[in-house]
């Protein structure tokens, strides 16, 4: 039975997010698709892992060659790539 919820809905802009709570302790925001990744020096993405782990490392956009695992992308991360500002209806 699975009585945790993950999912919830950004405040900012109204998209699903997934809550991750991380090894500190906190709960991030992250977008619900997963990704696979490899970890690389000065890897430019921030993911996180089902573990709650946040490491730096590279999305894989194509299907060979090895990957570290699966994780999440930072809700807040992709929130800045978009660099529009969506202003969210005052209530
Ligand atoms: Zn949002």
């Amino acid at each position: 039975m699975r009585a945790d919820n993950r999912f919830g809905t950004c405040r900012m802009c109204g998209k699903q997010v997934l809550w991750i709570r991380t090894k500190n302790g906190k709960n991030m925001p992250c977008d619900p698709t997963i990704h696979p990744y490899v970890t690389t020096l000065g890897g430019k993405e921030r993911i996180v892992t089902e573990e709650g782990d946040v490491v730096c490392a590279e999305i894989v956009h194509s299907q060979h060659g090895n990957i570290t695992g699966h994780g999440y992308i930072s809700h807040f991360a992709t929130r800045q790539k978009a660099g529009k500002t969506k202003k969210a209806a005052a209530g």
